[in-house]
C-alpha cells in the first residue's frame, strides 16, 4: 500500500493519477503503515516506510541535513531515466550528490534525483513535482515538439521500476485487457461522405488542384505512382458524371472501410448539423467548417453502419462551447443510433479549458477530442484514457494518430514510409505500456485525391500482428471505467492481504463484450530478483466483473 503526502490543493490530481496507475493506495493516515510513501512538497510525517518518495522542486530537509549542494533548472529540459527521455515542464532542483544520481538532468547531467539507502529504508529525492507535471499534462497538454514521448506514461514507468527495482511488493491493474498488451480503437470522422455535396465550393476547387496538379508534382518527388496519378485525373474528368448521378461518388468510401475492417470494430463521428460552421475559441466564424452533408443525406450509410455493429457517434460542431447545442447535437445522433450512451469528437479538434464539463453537461458519456491536427502522439502525455480535472463522470478517449497530421504538406507532409516510421514508435509505446492507440482515418481518405488506402492498411496489418483488443471508443472507455471502478481493500488487519473489487453490477451490461482486466502483483513474497538482476518478476491474475480477487502480497 502507497500512503500519498500531498498539500490540498494537488489532491484531484493525486487520485486521477492513481487512475492511471492503478494500485492501492491512500492520503498518510498518522499511524498507518506504508510500504511506500510518497511525499510531494511535503513535511515527511514519522514513518517506517521501506521506500520514501521525496518529490519537489524546491529545497527541503533531506538536502538541508545531508548538506548537499542544489541548483535549479529552468522548465522545458529533459530527464533521463534508464535510456528513457522524460520532458519537465516545470522547473526541476538538481542535486550535487555524487555516486547516488537515479535520474540525470540531461542538459547540464547533474542529478534530477538522488537516493540514500539505510539498513531499513531507501529514500529517493526527485527534484521535480509529479502532481504538477501531471496536471500540466492533463489540462495544458504537451506542446507539439514534444508530442512523440509519452510522458505522463513515462511518469507512471519511473515510479513503478523504481518500487519493483527496490523489491517492494506492488500491486497493480494493468492497463490492458487479460490477452492483450493494449487496445486499437479505428476511428473515422465522416467530414465529406460526397464530393457531389461540394459542386464549386472552395473543396471541390482544392480537390481539382491537388487532383490534376498536387498528383503530379508529387509524382516528380517520387511520393505518388504513375498509377495513382491516373487514378486522380480519370476522378477528376468524372466529376460532371458524379455531380450527374452517372458515376459512383468516389469520396464514397464506407463500403471499402467496411471491408477493410470486416474483422475489426470501428466508429464513426458524424456531424449532426447541415450547413453551420461554430465558432472558434476567438468567436470567430469559418464558412469551411460547416458540414456540407445532412444525416438525412447519409440515411442509407448510417444504416448499413448500425448493421455493421459499427459504433456511430458525433463530430461536434458547437457541443464543446454550448452544452444546450451540445444536447441538440447528441439527440440527433442518438435519435438513430438508438444507444443511452453517446460519445463525442468536436471538428476541427475545436476545445478550450471548459469543453469538458460543457460536453458532459450536454450528456456525453466520453470525448475523444484531445490530440493535435498539426502532429501525431500524446497531447496528454498518456496512451490511456483520462478524466478531466473539473467533471464527474465523461472520460477523455485521447486521440493520438490522425491521416491528415501525417501527410498534409501544412502539416508533417510525410512520405509513406517516413510515415510509417513515425507512427511506428507510437506502436511500440502502447504495445510497451499498454493503453489504447486511437487512430483518425477521415471518411474519404481512400478516395482519390488523396489514396490513403495502401498506407491505411499496412498499418492495420501492422496492428493486427500485435494483436491487440479492436475496440470501438465507447467499448474502450467503458473498459478503462470498469477498471477505474474497481476498488482495492484491504482485507486483513494487518494490511498485507488486499482484495480487488470489481465494479457494481451497474455496469454489467455495458460490460457484457468486454474482456477482463489484469491484477499484475510484483515482487511477491519479497526478493524476487534473478541473478543476472533481471527486473523482477511477476504474477498475473485475471479478474471478470463479478468476482473480487483475494491477494496476499
Ligand atoms: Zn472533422
Amino acid at each position: 500500500m502507497i500512503g500519498v503526502v500531498a498539500n490540498e490543493a494537488e489532491h484531484r490530481v493525486v487520485v486521477e493519477f492513481f487512475e492511471l496507475f492503478k494500485t492501492p493506495w491512500e492520503f498518510h493516515r498518522p499511524g498507518a503503515h506504508y510500504d511506500i510513501l510518497i511525499c510531494s512538497n511535503s513535511m515527511v510525517p514519522k514513518n517506517n516506510a521501506r521506500l520514501l518518495f521525496l518529490y519537489g522542486a524546491q529545497r527541503q530537509a533531506f538536502e538541508e541535513c545531508r548538506s548537499i549542494r542544489t541548483s535549479s533548472a529552468s522548465r522545458h529540459d529533459f530527464l533521463s531515466f534508464r535510456g528513457e527521455r522524460i520532458p519537465i515542464y516545470g522547473s526541476c532542483l538538481l542535486f550535487n550528490s555524487p555516486g547516488n544520481e537515479v535520474v540525470i538532468h540531461e542538459r547540464t547531467k547533474s542529478a534530477a534525483a538522488v537516493s540514500v539507502a539505510s539498513d531499513d529504508q531507501m529514500v529517493v529525492r526527485l527534484g521535480f513535482d509529479l502532481f504538477q507535471e501531471v496536471r500540466y499534462l492533463l489540462t495544458q497538454g504537451q506542446p507539439a515538439e514534444f508530442a512523440s514521448i509519452p510522458t505522463l506514461d513515462l511518469h507512471i514507468s519511473l515510479l513503478r521500476e523504481l518500487i519493483v527495482s527496490c523489491e517492494v511488493p506492488l500491486i497493480e491493474i494493468l492497463p490492458a485487457p487479460a490477452g492483450h498488451r493494449f487496445i486499437a480503437c479505428l476511428t473515422h470522422d465522416v467530414d465529406h461522405p460526397r464530393v457531389r455535396y461540394h459542386k464549386c465550393d472552395h473543396t471541390m476547387f482544392g480537390f481539382l488542384y491537388r487532383a490534376l496538379i498536387g498528383s503530379v508534382i508529387d509524382f516528380c518527388r517520387g511520393r505518388r505512382s504513375l498509377q495513382q496519378v491516373a487514378t486522380n485525373w480519370k476522378a477528376a474528368l468524372s466529376l460532371p458524371l458524379v455531380f450527374a448521378g452517372i458515376v459512383k461518388d468516389f469520396w464514397n468510401q464506407l463500403d471499402q472501410y467496411l471491408e477493410l475492417e470486416r474483422d475489426l470494430a470501428s466508429t464513426f463521428f458524424v456531424i449532426p448539423t447541415e450547413g453551420s460552421p461554430g465558432v472558434d475559441s476567438r468567436g470567430r466564424t469559418k464558412a469551411k467548417r460547416a458540414s456540407r452533408y445532412a444525416l438525412a443525406d447519409i440515411a442509407d450509410d448510417l444504416k448499413k453502419l448500425l448493421s455493421a455493429n459499427r459504433e456511430i457517434a458525433v463530430h461536434g460542431i458547437d457541443a464543446w462551447r454550448d452544452s444546450a447545442k451540445g444536447r441538440g447535437e447528441r439527440e440527433r445522433v442518438q435519435k438513430i443510433t438508438g444507444t443511452t450512451e453517446t460519445g463525442v469528437r468536436i471538428h476541427w479538434l475545436y476545445f478550450d479549458s471548459q469543453a469538458p464539463l460543457t460536453l458532459e453537461k450536454a450528456g456525453f458519456s466520453y470525448d475523444s477530442t484531445v490530440g493535435y491536427n498539426e502532429t501525431i502522439g500524446y497531447r496528454a502525455g498518456t496512451a490511456q484514457v483520462f478524466k478531466h480535472a473539473n467533471v464527474d463522470s465523461l472520460l477523455e478517449l485521447p486521440l493520438h494518430i490522425m491521416d491528415t497530421a501525417l501527410f498534409y504538406p501544412s502539416y508533417m507532409n510525410l512520405s509513406d514510409d517516413r510515415a510509417r516510421a513515425a507512427m511506428l514508435p507510437l506502436i511500440e509505446n502502447v504495445t510497451r505500456f499498454g493503453g489504447v492507440l486511437t487512430i483518425n482515418w477521415h471518411d474519404r481518405s481512400l478516395g482519390p485525391e488523396r489514396l490513403w488506402g495502401d498506407f491505411y492498411v499496412t498499418l492495420l496489418n501492422n496492428l493486427r500482428a500485435r494483436k491487440p483488443w479492436f475496440a470501438t471508443a465507447a467499448q474502450t472507455v467503458s473498459w478503462f471505467r470498469n477498471r477505474r471502478e474497481t476498488s482495492f481493500d484491504s482485507a486483513t488487519h494487518d494490511g498485507r492481504n488486499i482484495r480487488v473489487q470489481p465494479a457494481n453490477n451497474r455496469l454489467a451490461s455495458d460490460t457484457a463484450n468486454v474482456p477482463p482486466l489484469v491484477v499484475r502483483v510484483h515482487n511477491r513474497g519479497g526478493s524476487t530478483r534473478d541473478l543476472r538482476g533481471r527486473s523482477a518478476p511477476f504474477e498475473d491474475f485475471t479478474i471478470d466483473t463479478c468476482d473480487s480477487l483475494l491477494i496476499a502480497a
